[in-house]
């Protein structure tokens, strides 16, 4: 079914002043799918990417994926643009940025020492400019989110950071500013729900969304990992917390729960979707013990308009009628088409972090 556009006319502020002019809200045609990449998400520097057991190519490799598997081609998807300063300034603070030009800094959050030895040109050009270009495409996939009933950008969900502080390979905030441009700039768009199902805590967007009741979060973690930050879960409305090893039967049981509560308990404009690919079993950094075949079989649901990408796992979306869901899987399953009306089910191996989406029957919820 195809969606109707909604009014994208600007909104202004209470003092009658526009949004800055940004490239990431241009229109795109109707003939590219509402998937977003570009190559130059991936971070290749001279190995040192190898030191942190994320992947730092994964989104390359699944582009690559659906183009053999004839999925996508270089002229049906979206091309992503890189983050501006004045983007960014949208929610981050001008200090934080500035703390960004310091290799020490970067190295901190990246979580890769190496990195504090070198240039900041160069951490700048191979570092966080690929960095910048996943927010800029979470920020672009949000707007598509809207006009097309579902998106997906094949990175970001820098789920660590928040305004003015990085952490965890996360020194963007692109989830907190993908809903703020939705909300500055997209009218009828007031309410969002975030469901994170990372192995990690969202501590990002939780601080930022912190008193802001327009926002809805729903996190699903293992307690004892990275970040456990107590005060950032003060932000969480469906707060589920889970143990090592967690398995398959009690996963689905609380995610299924917890996200049917979700949606009875608030009707969202746009949901942000970040797909917890590092909660498979063997995962290097999650400590949980789920077995891809449960994302397959997973009767989630989804409604609204959705979109989104993990920092940890990959990428995901959902859409005004169904939800998707990337898994990890060295497996391939099947697929019909990219088409809205169809069922699609694909997955890919990235080093231990793998990728893959599902799209499942959409059980009734709906907007609109
Ligand atoms: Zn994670």
């Amino acid at each position: 079914m195809q969606q109707c556009p909604r009014n994208m006319s600007h909104k202004e502020d209470s003092e009658g002043k526009s949004s800055h002019p940004t490239g990431l809200y241009a229109s795109i045609p109707r003939t590219c799918l509402p998937i977003v990449y570009h190559p130059d998400y991936n971070i290749t520097f001279m190995g040192l990417e190898k030191l942190h057991p994320f992947d730092s190519g994964k989104w390359g490799k699944v582009i690559r994926f659906l183009k053999e598997e004839q999925f996508l081609t270089d002229g049906n998807i979206v091309e992503a643009l890189e983050a501006t300063e004045e983007d960014l300034l949208v929610v981050h603070t001008k200090s934080y940025l500035n703390r960004l030009k310091w290799s020490v800094v970067v190295a901190t959050i990246t979580e890769i020492p190496p990195l504090m030895c070198l240039p900041n040109f160069l951490v700048q050009r191979r570092v966080l400019r690929p960095l910048r270009t996943q927010t800029g495409g979470t920020i672009m996939a949000g707007k598509l989110a809207v006009d097309r009933g579902w998106a997906i950008n094949v990175g970001g969900g820098f789920h660590h950071c928040s305004s003015d502080k990085g952490g965890g390979f996360c020194a963007y905030a692109d989830i907190t500013l993908a809903i703020k441009f939705l909300f500055e700039r997209v009218e009828g768009i007031s309410r969002a729900t975030i469901i994170d199902l990372d192995a990690h805590q969202g501590n990002g967007h939780e601080r930022d969304f912190m008193d802001d009741s327009r926002v809805f979060i729903m996190d699903v973690y293992n307690r004892n990992i990275y970040p456990r930050d107590g005060f950032a879960k003060r932000a969480i409305k469906r707060k589920v917390e889970l143990d090592w090893g967690t398995e398959d039967s009690e996963y689905l049981r609380k995610v299924e729960l917890h996200f049917e509560g979700t949606l009875n308990e608030v009707q969202p404009d746009i949901i942000i979707y970040n797909a917890g690919t590092d909660i498979l079993d063997g995962d290097p950094l999650g400590g949980l013990s789920i077995s891809p075949q449960i994302l397959l079989d997973a009767p989630w649901q989804g409604g609204g308009v959705a979109l989104e990408a993990s920092s940890c796992g990959s990428a995901v979306h959902m859409g005004r009628d169904r939800l998707s869901y990337f898994k990890p899987d060295r497996c391939f399953h099947q697929t019909t088409s990219w088409s809205e009306e169809k069922t699609m089910v694909h997955c890919r191996n990235s080093a231990g972090l793998l990728i893959g989406l599902t799209f499942t029957e959409f059980k009734g919820y709906s907007l609109v």
